[in-house]
């Protein structure tokens, strides 16, 4: 499965598409309108084109850098920083090169409150 910017140097790539994504309603993820797959990074390759092409963006206890392509602006993954233990990675599959099928589940996390899943 494939997913990728809008001006196609930042490309994603992982072998098999989740089960479930998650929409959260937090500050930065509702501004982002991002809808996340969660995955060990060893499971997707990123394929940047220069190593400029993605700048990362960290708030609060910055446990998260959240990356952009530097030239359309699309946001394309979260990564852990290194205060995680166990890293993950963040797909961002509004970037899908081809549509999501019907049988990936969107789950919503109420990022903003309560910490939990509502669905
Ligand atoms: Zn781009």
């Amino acid at each position: 499965m494939q997913l990728s910017c809008h001006c196609g140097q930042v490309q994603l790539t992982l072998a098999t598409p989740p089960d479930t994504l998650t929409s959260c309603n937090c500050s930065i993820c509702s501004r982002y309108a991002a809808l996340w797959g969660y995955f060990d990074p060893t499971e997707v390759s990123l394929n940047a084109r220069a190593d400029s092409a993605t700048a990362g963006y960290s708030h609060g206890d910055k446990y998260l850098l959240f990356y952009h392509c530097r030239t359309c602006g699309c946001v394309t993954h979260t990564l852990t920083t290194d205060k995680v233990s166990e890293p993950r990675i963040a797909l961002n599959f509004r970037m899908a090169t081809e549509p999501l099928g019907e049988s990936i589940r969107i789950r919503h996390f109420d990022g903003a409150d309560t910490w939990q899943y509502l669905d």
